[in-house]
């Protein structure tokens, strides 16, 4: 038996005609109550992307689609219940859960990535660019990768009290804590919830060394810590620039502040002594890779020190995502774009293998590590960020509701 698809057309007015199981098929548990109705459809009938939103709910924001995650047994689909399309369903708006975290540092033991440790204050990201690779995590929530990771927020309130538990214990060695490596710590719930801050202070406190990834600017509101860390080697900033064209970024990275913006944060954490490294990351084949060497170029004039870039993956759910999103934003585009992430990945849509799936292989992977490599020699940029100290990590004696007599 086919799997069942869990219907929900409680979504104000829908006109759809999308429903191919028939009646019988279907039940309507909530029916009764008047007011909802849900049906069970068949996941074979669940193939066309976008199905699970009504025109409009997208709006302002980066995925398409809302399909549910890979553990998931039911999927939503739209269904007509006979209103028409009178009513145009609101765009989605953002909610936040909190989570009371009970751990704070995750350790990796990834061969392909420079730190074994890191904090993520938030899951799911508002800034929503489509070929966010911690998309599938959400799916691990039991929401969608697609508009839930946008749209349905955790926030971890105690994450700082529960890392400074875990800095305190006997047995922890320092070494550079990274943050923003799975979702982005400045975006815009930032600055109501002041999770990343809080962190940031319990670092300062113990001298510890961090390494942060952003795109928000928001970062700004910290610089007075992260100059202070940066003084004493303890503090170093990626800032993610895909693209300079403001309408590419617009439509590929909806709520992430505009390219000019993110060199002014470039700017502004060099002047008060930051080292940044400008990312161009990820390059997007046959969309924005022709631009690598003008971002390049760009972060070094706005003092970035170093620089990184990464080849586009998709990993799991995002491969249909971002495929759905590039032929409907770049109609014209999206069949080569296709083609070239496939011949940097081996003839997939992603490779996971350790080695590769941050590199590619083959002729462009190639070409975009010369041409990478040729203007970060021309620019000045080191491939490497200075290392940060951890030999000045130290247990403070003084909690923060208690300072210390000494
Ligand atoms: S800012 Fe980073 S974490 Fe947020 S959606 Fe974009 S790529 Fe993902």
């Amino acid at each position: 038996m086919s799997q069942l698809v869990w219907t929900d057309c409680d979504m104000g007015g829908l006109s759809c005609d999308l429903v191919t199981a028939s009646h019988a098929e279907m039940s309507r548990p909530s029916h009764a109550g008047g007011c909802k109705c849900s049906c069970f459809v068949h996941a074979a009938d669940m193939t066309e992307p976008g199905k699970s939103l009504c025109d409009g709910q997208a709006r302002g924001r980066g995925s398409l689609d809302n399909a549910v995650g890979r553990f998931e047994p039911y999927a939503r689909v739209r269904v007509d219940d006979g209103w028409g399309t009178e009513d145009a369903a609101p765009p989605l708006r953002t909610q936040v859960a909190h989570e009371r975290p009970r751990s704070a540092i995750t350790r990796n033991s990834s061969p392909d990535l420079s730190f074994d440790r890191s904090v993520n204050v938030y899951r799911g990201c508002e800034h929503g660019c489509i070929y966010c690779f911690a998309r599938p995590g959400h799916a691990w929530l039991g929401l969608s990768p697609g508009l839930d990771f946008e749209t349905r927020l955790v926030a971890r309130p105690g994450i700082a009290e529960v890392l400074e538990r875990e800095l305190r214990r006997k047995s922890y060695r320092p070494a550079t804590l990274a943050i923003g490596t799975y979702t982005d710590p400045y975006q815009p719930i930032e600055a109501t919830h002041g999770l990343m801050r809080e962190v940031l202070a319990v670092l300062r406190r113990f001298r510890h060394p961090v390494g942060i990834v952003t795109k928000g600017s928001l970062i700004e509101r910290d610089i007075d810590i992260l100059g202070e860390m940066a003084a004493e080697g303890l503090c170093a900033v990626g800032v993610s620039v895909t693209t300079l064209d403001r309408a590419v970024a617009r439509e590929m990275e909806p709520r992430v502040p505009t390219p000019a913006r993110r060199l002014q944060v470039i700017e502004r954490l060099a002047a008060a002594g930051v080292p940044v490294r400008i990312c161009a990351s990820p390059l997007v084949p046959g969309l924005t890779d022709h631009e690598l060497e003008a971002i390049l170029e760009a972060g070094a004039g706005a003092g970035a020190v170093a620089a990184s870039m990464i080849p586009l993956r998709l990993p799991r759910e995002v491969a249909g995502l971002f495929a759905e999103w590039v032929a409907a934003a770049y109609p014209d585009r999206a069949g080569k774009v296709m083609r070239r992430v496939r011949d940097l990945h081996g003839g997939q849509d992603y490779d996971p293998a350790f080695g590769r799936r941050m590199t590619g292989q083959g002729t462009w992977a190639q070409l975009y590590r010369a041409r990478f490599q040729t203007a970060c020699t021309r620019l000045g940029l080191a491939r490497k960020m200075p290392a940060l100290r951890s030999d000045l990590f130290a247990v403070p004696l003084d909690t923060p509701d208690q300072p210390s007599l000494f």
